[in-house]
């Protein structure tokens, strides 16, 4: 039953697993072809020669034939998994900045089974006035450099995607607690410091962000309530706030800004 299945339904991801589906159908259709010219031959025996011609010619044109359809078959197979492939890893993916998206980010967390597990919103600061006064083509430029950075700084820590106009995310489980909290405060006062180069454009950019973390037991849906509501509040702050939850506030005292205002750092052009 099983083997029907694998022959009818079949998965085949890889060459490997099309040469075996070939095989497979190739040999379940000599079975069958034999075992009916077996019984014709039998039941209308003339002598062994005639007996012994007709199963090698039956061989024979059941190779020829079942060969070719079933490598067919499992070509189409092959390709139509590697597609989907292809459609799901793309339907991760933010197309302006190349970053994970929304849905990466949702899949990332729900599967996560990290004991701890953090999440970051950031929100660029008065972005609207960005498109006011540079027009949108120039904002998006902004979106993609802007992520293009925060993917160098802080990817290590883990996915860094973007998750709606202006809003990124970061989600992490891989790094220790304090090590996230040095990061993501240089990766703030870098981007302030930071002047992005558009053509002619210079632009400053501010970042506000709310980080969250996930207690037992959690959806995502409560993690990213709690982030937002941090990051409300790093707003309502005055801007080019990280808020963190209170149980980091230790931390973040010890990891207090690098980058004064006029610190030299390297211009980003534009992605
Ligand atoms: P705040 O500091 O309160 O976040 O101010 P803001 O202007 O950044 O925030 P608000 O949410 O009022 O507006 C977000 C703006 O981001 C609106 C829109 O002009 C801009 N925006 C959203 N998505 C895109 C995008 O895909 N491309 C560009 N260029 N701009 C976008
Ligand atoms: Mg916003
Ligand atoms: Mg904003």
């Amino acid at each position: 039953m099983k083997a029907f299945g694998a022959v009818a339904r079949p998965t085949i991801r890889n060459e490997r697993e099309l040469l075996r589906y070939v095989a497979l159908v190739t040999a379940f259709a000599l079975a069958f072809a034999l075992a009916v010219d077996v019984v014709n031959q039998l039941a209308f025996f003339v002598d062994w020669e005639r007996c012994l011609r007709s199963w090698s010619v039956t061989t024979a044109v059941c190779l020829a034939i079942a060969t070719p359809i079933a490598y067919s078959i499992g070509h189409t197979h092959l390709e139509l998994f590697r597609a989907k492939e292809l459609a799901d890893a793309l339907g991760r993916i933010d197309s302006l900045t190349g970053l994970s998206n929304r849905r990466a980010l949702i899949e990332d967390a729900e599967s996560s089974l990290a004991e701890v597990l953090a999440l970051a919103i950031f929100d660029l600061d008065r972005f609207k006035s960005v498109n006011d006064a540079y027009g949108h083509l120039v904002g998006d430029m902004a979106l993609r450099t802007v992520g293009r950075m925060m993917q160098e700084e802080l990817g290590a820590l883990g996915l860094v995607a973007r998750i709606g106009g202006e809003e990124f995310a970061l989600l992490t489980s891989r790094a220790s607690l304090e090590n996230m909290v040095e990061r993501l405060l240089a990766f703030r006062d870098r981007l302030r410091a930071t002047p992005i180069l558009i053509d002619d454009i210079t632009l400053r950019v501010t970042v506000s962000a709310g980080i969250a973390l996930r207690e037992n037991g959690d959806g995502f849906d409560r993690l990213y309530g709690l982030a937002d509501r941090a990051l409300y509040e790093a707003k309502a702050a005055g801007r080019n706030q990280f808020r963190f939850p209170p149980s980091l506030e230790p931390l973040v005292s010890r990891h207090a800004t690098r980058f004064e205002p006029g610190s030299r750092i390297a211009t980003l052009r534009s992605a």
